[in-house]
């Protein structure tokens, strides 16, 4: 059986990391350094190898604006876009303004948060936006409705990570002693005994199977101990460690590799503010080590699977859930 590999990046902003770590409004002049600076850095090493991947583009960074120096900031950010979208790869809706409580909002407004993005993208590129990635992993079954109401083909917002579980509680709590708030949300627990492997959701309960007519495609995790196999820490893992990962990962016939746009940062280079690189380990490694390793890995997986979209990867496993 072909062994599929999707790669997707999901292009949060570096707001995006300031509500996390409950760090206040992030600097306006950086609103825009992710797509900008490190989208192009993925378009290059991909290109390179003619993979074509799935970027999630949280669709307000791409919203035309009517004021003249934010303006052209925005048009750089859609021409992006259009480029990713011209060369192949694929545009998936990541919301209109990346809420971490999108999965306890109700019907209007995910509506609109889902909505407004999917009009928004498909009015920038020509082929249909035909998937989602929800914001924190955190699905719910009114997302579920609304994404089967505009036609989608798969969902890939399921994280069933008890480890990430674990670490997100953890730096939630520890803001919380420390009098700050956290902008993310903890995931239904519910989540976390959600299948790893890709499945049709029962629509009032996604983390379960069911017979939805769109696919859930689950990110990256390793048979039975259920390891992250994302960016963040395949690319910081040491080499035997990352190694006996993406062995692990073989057994499963769909990889679905999820990187960041933030994981092609450099704190330096890009001059991301101290504040936040004093909260984040994968910002003081430097681009040139976690750049190389990002090349060794997609060399390694090319070795084992067929690259696909994950809108290519749900059509063939469509018949298959
Ligand atoms: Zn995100």
């Amino acid at each position: 059986m072909t062994r599929r590999c999707a790669i997707s990046i999901d292009v949060d902003s570096i707001a995006c990391y300031y509500r996390i770590h409950g760090l206040g409004p992030a600097p306006a002049r950086l609103r825009h350094v992710i797509m900008h600076r490190c989208v192009p850095r993925f378009i290059e090493i991909l290109d390179r190898r003619g993979i074509q991947a799935t970027f999630f583009i949280v669709a307000e960074d791409v919203e035309d604006v009517d004021d003249r120096t934010v303006g052209s900031e925005v048009r750089k950010s859609r021409a992006l876009v259009r480029e990713l979208a011209a060369s192949g790869h694929e545009i998936g809706n990541h919301s209109y303004s990346h809420p971490y409580q999108l999965a306890r909002m109700g019907r209007v407004e995910v509506a609109e948060q889902i909505g407004r993005a999917h009009r928004l993208l498909g009015g920038l590129v020509d082929r249909p936006v035909v998937g989602f990635r929800a914001p924190g992993y955190d699905v719910s079954a009114v997302m579920l409705r609304c994404l089967m109401a505009l036609g989608y083909t798969y969902d890939s917002s399921i994280f069933p990570a008890p480890g990430y579980y674990a670490a997100k509680a953890g730096i939630m709590a520890v803001l919380a002693l420390l009098g700050r708030k956290s902008g993310a949300v903890l995931t239904d627990p519910r989540a976390l005994l959600a299948p790893a492997d890709p499945y049709r959701p029962h629509i009032a309960s996604p983390w379960r199977r069911g017979d939805a007519p769109l696919v859930e495609l689950p990110i990256g995790l390793t048979p039975y101990a259920r390891i992250p196999a994302i960016g963040t820490s395949l690319l910081l893992a040491p080499r035997p460690l990352r190694d006996h990962l993406l062995r692990a990962m073989r057994r499963r016939v769909f990889f679905n590799f999820e990187l960041h746009g933030i994981d092609l940062a450099d704190a330096v280079q890009d001059s991301i503010p101290d504040e936040l690189v004093a909260r984040q380990p994968d910002l003081r490694v430097p681009l040139r080590k976690k750049r190389a390793a990002l090349e060794a890995l997609l060399d390694n997986i090319a070795r084992h699977y067929q690259f696909a979209t994950l809108a290519e990867a749900s059509a063939a496993l469509a018949g298959q859930v």
